[in-house]
């Protein structure tokens, strides 16, 4: 009886592989400005490479950088501030 427990998950792009929890540094272009993230946890497949983040940390990540508001919605916002005030 083997009571340890499954670490990590199949990987759903070869099949064969397993994508096992690992840490590594997160880098990416976001609305012009490269997001750095070191020892950000991502599960890498042993056969493929496939690298997967886990969703609810993005999403926290994302939630910790721009609160509840998103880059974009701030870039909309001046936008309409700049026009009401030239057609005043
Ligand atoms: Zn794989």
């Amino acid at each position: 009886m083997t009571d340890r427990k499954p670490i990590g998950y199949a990987c759903p792009r070869c099949t064969v592989g397993r994508c096992l929890p690992q840490k590594t540094t997160f880098a990416e272009m976001h609305h012009g400005q490269l997001l750095v993230i070191p020892n950000m946890k991502v599960y890498i497949c042993d056969v493929c490479k496939l690298a997967e983040f886990e969703q609810e940390t993005m999403e926290a990540l994302w939630h910790e950088l721009y609160g509840d508001q998103s880059a974009e919605d701030t870039q909309s916002v001046t936008q309409q501030k700049s026009s009401s005030h030239y057609g005043e």
